[in-house]
């Protein structure tokens, strides 16, 4: 007999998407945020912040591979790399595979989710945590970019959504702040949500960073377990024009990595950036 509380959900306006779970294995009100962590059957472990699907053991990948190999292989050699949030782990892994990486830091503000994901989802940091490159900093990310005196090649923002602590890492201030730590060859990404449930976060995105940057992109993937699959992110950078970067050279760059990858290849990268028309049309 399957009762509902096999169930965990995910809400949005009108859409509700439910996993069938195996185990609650945590559910806390940290002060920052309700974190829960559940054993599903199609997904394996899943992390839910404030009720959103953070990251789960199936599709992870395909998330942390884009935010990831897009800048990194779309810069000519990235040393210092700085996330914002990411506090599983999966984005710092990632950027962890790039021997050339001289520090790796990572500002996240709830230690409870480093902590819980290191325990019960170790499989997305796979130790990055420990590794002699990662300078971990518990903090309000804009308060960090704000005070930073550092540059950096890459900047990766894996935040929550734009609700609670998350807020401020989408105002104008944040990406000014960001553009102050910017090396003079470098680039940020940031996830911008859902295309078809988040619309107006891509657009206020693009209204606001268009004016900030010299190049700003969208790119899309499709993560299974993302509210409406087909994610955005956003490219931005004062050098580097991703649209100038061909195939062959993503492909001669990424192989001497020698890095493998599950979803991440120079045919889906090239590609991302040729965002459907509704996206375009929406960001008009
Ligand atoms: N990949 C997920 C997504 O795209 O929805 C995000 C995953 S990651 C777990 C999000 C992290 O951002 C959380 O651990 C949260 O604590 C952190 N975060 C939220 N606001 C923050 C802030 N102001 N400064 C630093 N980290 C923040």
């Amino acid at each position: 007999m399957i009762h509902d509380t096999d169930w965990v959900s995910e809400k949005w306006q009108n859409v509700e998407t439910r996993y069938r779970v195996r185990s609650m294995i945590y559910d806390y009100q940290s002060n920052f945020q309700h974190m829960q962590l559940v054993d599903t059957y199609q997904y394996g472990k899943m992390l839910l912040l404030d009720g959103i699907v953070q990251t789960t053991e199936r599709d992870e990948f395909v998330y942390h591979e884009m935010m990831v190999h897009v800048p990194m292989l779309s810069h000519h050699d990235p040393k210092k790399i700085l996330i914002i949030g990411g506090g599983d782990g999966g984005i710092l892994r990632e950027v962890l595979r790039y021997k050339s990486i001289e520090k790796a830091t990572i500002v996240e503000i709830d230690p409870l989710v480093i902590e819980f994901c290191k325990e019960y989802l170790p499989d997305i940091s796979k130790g990055a945590f420990d590794d002699d490159r990662t300078d971990l900093i518990i903090a309000d990310g804009a308060v960090f970019v704000s005070e930073s005196r550092e540059k950096f090649d890459v900047i990766i923002i894996d935040s929550t959504d734009p609700v609670g602590p998350a807020r401020i890492l989408f105002s104008e201030k944040f990406y000014l702040d960001i553009q102050g730590i910017m090396a003079p060859e470098s680039i940020m990404v940031r996830q911008t949500g859902s295309t078809n449930m988040q619309p107006d976060e891509q657009k206020e995105a693009f209204e606001l960073l268009k004016g900030i940057f010299r190049h700003t992109a969208f790119y899309v993937y499709t993560v299974p377990t993302y509210i409406g699959g087909l994610f955005s992110a956003v490219f931005c950078s004062d050098s580097i024009d991703p649209s100038e970067i061909s195939y062959d050279e993503l492909g001669r760059k990424f192989n001497r990595t020698s890095i493998e990858t599950l979803y991440y290849n120079p045919g889906i990268h090239v590609g991302a950036f040729h965002v459907p028309g509704f996206l375009k049309e929406g960001l008009k």
